[in-house]
């Protein structure tokens, strides 16, 4: 079947996927969204212009370029009836871990004051907490928050996991926590929470004052969701008030974070540009072609989202 992508970004230059399509596919009509025929079938995006998805009356696929579908689902536009699918792939789950890792580490082993300490050429030692009376919360134990809970675990962290439903096979010395109920006692055993949920109309605005103050005193949060995750207005009172001792963040409401904004600035905050983990454009356009080939075939597309859960 004949098809044209478009490949939409309003935040991105995507005609970085461009050399991978006239490799692997060769013969498929790709446009970018400026020059989107009416008669596309599939998009292939990351903030795609608001209104695209309602303009193309043929839409058969959306698919977003990496985990998250946030992005999408924010635009009404997109028919009830058209898949929605993510990007599913072990080296971003690798490359998520190695970014939780650090961060966890950098804290509780205190190379933050190594790095401060340095600059001054101050040769002091902090003493090492052991891994197991390190507890770290993970809030979102999906493909990413699996992988991570296991890493930690392994190094030895004293690891829990927060979950919608109940988790009947988590890794090895990993405690299962799961729904509302459940979220003060998961919280309450916190030293570093790290929000690795999906972006819905139930997790916006989650890493809240109220979030805070079930934390104890002084944790470390790490947020690699969404920015629309946390309240920054709230992160930065729970810092001043001590309820938080420090922050390492990866994604903001706004991207790239504006240059006048409070974060930049704050020895406690640690900003990183939204670089937790990739996939490279030959994950993104293998999985693409193999959905439209199931697309084609009638049978369940890798990575497709519950529309109505919305993740
Ligand atoms: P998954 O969809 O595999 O997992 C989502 C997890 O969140 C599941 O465990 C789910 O619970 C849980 N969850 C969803 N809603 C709720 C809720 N209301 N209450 C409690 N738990 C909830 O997602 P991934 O692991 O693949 O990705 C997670 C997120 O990581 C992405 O959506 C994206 O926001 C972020 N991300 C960030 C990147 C970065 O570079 N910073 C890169 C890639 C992703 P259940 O298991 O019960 O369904």
């Amino acid at each position: 079947m004949s098809r044209t992508i478009v490949l939409a970004s309003t935040q991105i230059d995507m005609s970085y996927l461009l050399p991978t399509f006239a490799k692997l596919a060769p013969e498929l009509d790709i446009r970018m969204h400026q020059e989107a025929p009416e008669h596309a079938d599939t998009v292939l995006c990351w903030h795609a212009p608001a209104g695209l998805f309602g303009a193309l009356p043929r839409l058969r696929l959306v698919q977003s370029i990496a985990a998250g579908v946030d992005h999408i689902t924010a635009d009404p536009t997109v028919p009830p009836d058209v898949p929605i699918c993510r990007i599913i792939d072990p080296n971003m789950a690798s490359g998520m871990v190695a970014y939780v890792v650090w961060a966890v580490t950098h804290r509780h082993r205190h190379f933050d004051q190594y790095l401060a300490r340095q600059t001054q050429g101050i040769w002091q030692e902090n003493p090492i907490v052991p891994t197991r009376l390190h507890r770290v919360g993970i809030a979102g134990m999906g493909v990413l928050g699996l992988a991570v809970a296991s890493a930690l675990a392994m190094l030895g962290y004293d690891v829990a996991g927060w979950s919608r439903g109940p988790k009947p096979d988590l890794p090895a010395g990993v405690m299962g926590y799961h729904g509302a109920g459940q979220l003060g006692d998961f919280l309450a055993r916190s030293d570093s929470l790290v929000c690795l949920l999906p972006l819905t109309d139930e997790t916006q605005g989650f890493l809240n004052a109220d979030l805070f103050a079930r934390l104890p005193a002084g944790a470390h949060l790490i947020n690699v969701g969404r920015g629309g995750h946390l309240v920054d207005r709230d992160l930065l009172a729970a810092l001043d008030r001590g309820q938080l001792g420090a922050a390492t963040l990866d994604a903001f409401t706004e991207e790239p974070l504006p240059g006048d904004h409070p974060f930049w600035r704050d020895r406690r905050i640690v900003v990183t540009p939204h670089i937790a983990t990739r996939t490279g454009p030959t994950v993104v356009v293998t999985q693409l072609l193999a959905n439209l080939a199931r697309l084609d075939a009638g049978t369940p597309l890798v990575g497709a989202i519950d529309r109505q859960r919305g993740y």
